[in-house]
């Protein structure tokens, strides 16, 4: 029933996904390794988008 747009949606879906059923990272007020790598992907499509598509109008600087 998920139909996502954007890899950024699914990212950040997953991150969530994985804090609401992870047991570590519910005991522990650190996030386990997964986690961190879930955040870490989310954060780096939410820079891309931030900086435009990547295959898109290219880079302009500022
Ligand atoms: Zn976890």
């Amino acid at each position: 029933m998920q139909h996502s747009s954007s890899p950024l949606d699914q990212a950040r879906a997953s991150y969530e996904d994985h804090l609401d059923t992870c047991r570590q990272c519910a005991a522990d007020a650190v996030p386990c390794a997964v986690a961190k790598h879930l955040r870490r992907v989310y954060n780096n499509l939410g820079r891309a988008a931030a900086h435009g598509a990547p295959d898109g109008t290219g880079p302009r600087g500022r």
